[in-house]
């Protein structure tokens, strides 16, 4: 990446493979133009442009070394880095980030696991070549119904000051087999409300953090698995349900906001309009990097939420996290 700058701010899409259970072959909905340069998708006739546009042959391998890796290295120089995958329930966005079980060919590992090898390969040739102290480490939090929990701490149940999320229960990670027990252990205390789309969606964000830290610097990598971004109507939920799918969507739309006010250069940013953005405060500033991957399906029946996942990418492309230049 050297001598190349990385945009602050980045947005790709990803295909998913066709789901085995509607069995009907039929053609993606979704097309990759040869002109699109691997950036660009059509969709209904409705043309959109982002920083990489992933078909489902695209491997995780591929998408890593593409849309994460340059994370990662901005992560090794001590910044506040983020990835999030937001969409529909059952577009790959778990299997894309690497919150699923261990017990994968390695090829369908996912950002998590592959994040944690190169963080872990670097730290270790440092220490190597002189006296490094720096210290691997992660939690992981849910986000459920607008309230924080503690996956790895002692009460799980119990819901936390989201402000105080920045100092939530965390293990040491040298290891990748430490990234499954921690993985394994935040899993079985996550919430999960079976939907009609998915047996086993859940209704909750998901947020590991991986930090690294010595005497000179505190840098954290945020990998984030957005709950489904399905409408309330679809998923045939009413009551609490109901309002769980409000609250997904609010985080989303927070982070939006939270962006544009930075680079508005407001004076108050309004990080405490969702539990998430009070999670991920310290990881929003104007020195932080932002990936976004919108997870999409190649069904037809599932076309307006592909198109509002795709609009929803349209309206991130504007953010800045740098403070806007005043015109002269
Ligand atoms: P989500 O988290 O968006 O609800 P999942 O990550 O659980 O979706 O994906 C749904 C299913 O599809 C899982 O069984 C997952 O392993 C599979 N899957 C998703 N994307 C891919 C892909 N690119 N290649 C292979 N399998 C995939
Ligand atoms: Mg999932």
């Amino acid at each position: 990446m050297e001598g190349e700058k990385l945009s602050a701010v980045r947005i790709a899409v990803r295909e998913a493979p066709f789901r085995q259970f509607l069995g009907r072959r039929e053609p993606s909905i979704v097309e990759f133009p040869p002109w699109g340069d691997g950036k660009s998708l059509v969709v209904e006739q409705n043309e959109f442009h982002f920083d990489h546009a992933f078909p489902s042959t695209v491997g995780q391998d591929e998408m890593y070394q593409t849309l994460i890796l340059p994370l990662v290295e901005k992560f090794l120089q001590g910044y506040q880095c983020t990835a999030l995958a937001y969409g529909q329930t059952g577009t790959g966005k778990s299997y894309s980030m690497g919150m699923a079980s261990p017990d994968k060919k390695p090829e369908h590992l996912g950002v998590l696991p592959r994040c944690l090898g190169d963080i872990l390969d670097h730290v270790s040739a440092k220490q190597e070549n002189q006296e490094d102290t720096t210290q691997v480490y992660a939690s992981f939090i849910e986000i459920y119904n607008e309230k924080a929990y503690d996956l790895l701490g002692s009460q799980p149940h119990v819901p936390t000051v989201a402000s105080r999320c920045q100092s939530c229960t965390c293990l040491p990670l040298s290891s990748q087999k430490d990234l499954q027990t921690l993985l394994q252990l935040g899993t079985r205390n996550r919430r999960v409300r079976p939907t009609n789309l998915n047996a086993s969606s859940s209704r909750s964000h998901a947020v590991v953090t991986i930090h690294a830290r010595n005497s000179t610097f505190h840098s954290r990598m945020n990998v984030v698995d957005l709950a489904g971004s399905e409408g309330v109507r679809r998923t045939g939920n009413e009551g609490v349900a109901r309002q769980e799918g409000v609250n997904i969507n609010l985080g989303l739309l927070s982070i939006n906001k939270v962006v544009m006010s930075m680079a508005a250069g407001h004076s108050v940013i309004p990080y405490r309009d969702s539990v998430l953005t009070t999670v991920l405060q310290e990881s929003l500033t104007a020195q932080s990097f932002l990936t976004f991957l919108a997870c999409i399906s190649p069904h037809r029946c599932d076309l307006s939420e592909t198109l509002s996942t795709l609009r929803f990418g349209t309206s991130a492309k504007k953010l800045r996290l740098a403070p806007m230049q005043v015109a002269r």
